[in-house]
């Protein structure tokens, strides 16, 4: 292209002030902030003219129509103004999806939430001595009802509490842990990282595949703090391997008189195996196999709020509430309304299947998902008069996520969508670019969407996502 048009083409571009005189933005001027408003223009009209610049595109191509300019103003001026944190739709099937927020949560926990929220509290107010109490004490006498556990507390997330009882019990001392434990999980957590900065110092032993009573044993010495155990809880070692039961390893402690600490990693109260999952160790069952301290997540396997929870003897949970790190580790009134909220359900476990959704999802029948797969295909067939998706429902597999029960799949059904007309990788984008956007997977060159992750409100919005997808398409 001649240096010329280029010139000619930056002329034509409009200025802002011109921009600002045509109707549809001054009308937008009514309902969306002037600074916004002037953002979007400036941020359109700079890709316009990186576009006429660009020496490999063709700057001749570039539509400079005012009526066009205004289209791309308005759509940049809804991004810029939705809110950054929004709810989406999870058809991944993976049910603690940590980048979709981790767990869903129960209807009786989201009011407490709101009730809380609207009113003042006794978060750190004993009523009954009327003077000044502490935040850690409503959630300490349930969690301890449920687990059996002599005490308890609660921080921020597990990551913060494996933190703070290696720092408050282990801090320039060892902490002896098997090689097959040290393990990352995503967003940077790993073993030996958050020992190392913890001040403790780490002590590996045994072999990746294998460890053995007598590893742990002949590590010992006068600098050892603890015996840790760790959950590996996104992967499996298979094939010829073992590791030391939290039983042989706490009669180890007992000889040496050494404590014992278990990172559970997810943290469940129920058993799952009924489900079809197995090797999940429950909290209860670590409790009482001798464990002095265990940590878990709140918003894995447990289905409430992100919390690190600290079950443990009661002299080393008042330790670790005396650590001046657990102040910035604290949890806010949110946190403990949502917690406490969803910890009472688990006082009868039928309610706490029916109510918990992380829970409700992982039970969820076959026979039910397979219905509410054939009910969402008839919706998205129903909207697909000229017939260009090719909708049908398969047997797939579903993932419980948060790094728990790993290699262990869940039957499901899906829901797959495929076009001649238009590319997975399309129906990909507009799902994700949809309000609310809509996450579902690529498999085979076919979109999918699992039932089992779906919500019974959402079978609409999806159905309507389908539609608008069909507009776009369909120019008859
Ligand atoms: C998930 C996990 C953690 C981190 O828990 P967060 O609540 O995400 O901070 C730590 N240890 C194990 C074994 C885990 O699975």
């Amino acid at each position: 292209m001649a240096n010329t048009s280029v010139q000619d083409l930056l002329r034509k571009l409009p200025g802002v002030d011109a921009l600002l005189q045509l109707e549809p933005l001054r009308e937008a001027l009514t309902q969306h902030p002037r600074k916004l408003l002037l953002e979007s223009i400036r941020h359109v009209l700079e890709e316009q003219r990186q576009r006429i610049l660009d020496p490999k595109g063709s700057g001749a191509s570039v539509n400079l129509e005012p009526s066009h300019l205004v289209q791309l103003i308005l759509q940049r001026l809804v991004q810029v103004s939705d809110y950054a944190l929004r709810p989406v739709i999870n058809a991944t099937g993976i049910v603690i999806h940590t980048n979709l927020g981790r767990s869903l949560l129960p209807q009786e926990a989201i009011e407490r939430l709101a009730l809380l929220c609207r009113s003042y509290n006794n978060l750190e107010y004993d009523l009954e001595k009327g003077k000044r109490g502490s935040r850690y004490v409503h959630a300490e006498a349930i969690l301890c009802e449920l687990t059996g556990a002599e005490a308890a507390l609660v921080v921020n997330n597990n990551a913060g509490a494996v933190f703070l009882v290696l720092n408050t019990l282990a801090q320039g001392k060892e902490v002896i842990v098997s090689r097959g434990q040290l393990v990352e999980i995503g967003g940077s957590f790993r073993i030996p990282d958050v020992m190392r900065s913890s001040g403790a110092i780490l002590r590996e032993v045994g072999c990746t595949n294998r460890t053995h009573a007598r590893d742990y044993e002949g590590a010992i010495n006068g600098e050892t703090a603890l015996l840790m155990k760790v959950h590996t809880s996104n992967y499996r070692i298979v094939g010829f391997s073992s590791e030391v039961s939290l039983e042989e390893l706490t009669a180890l402690g007992r000889t040496h008189g050494l404590l014992v600490i278990e990172d559970l990693g997810s943290g469940s109260f129920i058993n799952f195996a009924p489900f079809g999952l197995q090797g999940e160790p429950t909290v209860q069952e670590t409790v009482r196999g001798g464990a002095d301290v265990v940590t878990f997540s709140g918003d894995k396997l447990l289905g409430g709020p992100q919390a690190g929870i600290i079950l443990g003897r009661k002299s080393l949970i008042e330790k670790c509430k005396k650590n001046p790190l657990t102040r910035a580790l604290r949890v806010d009134k949110m946190t403990l309304a949502v917690l406490e909220g969803t910890l009472r359900l688990y006082r009868d476990e039928r309610l706490a299947m029916e109510q918990i959704p992380t829970l409700r999802m992982i039970a969820t029948p076959l026979s039910v998902l397979e219905e509410r797969a054939a009910k969402l295909a008839a919706m998205i067939s129903g909207a697909d008069a000229h017939s260009i998706f090719e909708v049908t429902v398969e047997p797939n597999a579903s993932q419980v996520g948060g790094g728990s029960l790993p290699a262990q799949n869940l039957p499901t059904f899906v829901v797959a969508v495929r076009s001649e007309r238009l590319s997975t990788q399309k129906v990909e984008l507009f799902m994700r670019n949809y309000t609310p956007p809509l996450i579902g997977r690529i498999e085979s060159d076919r979109f999918l969407m699992d039932a089992r992750t779906l919500q019974d409100d959402e079978f609409t919005v999806i159905q309507q996502a389908f539609k608008s997808l069909l507009a776009t398409i369909v120019t008859d």
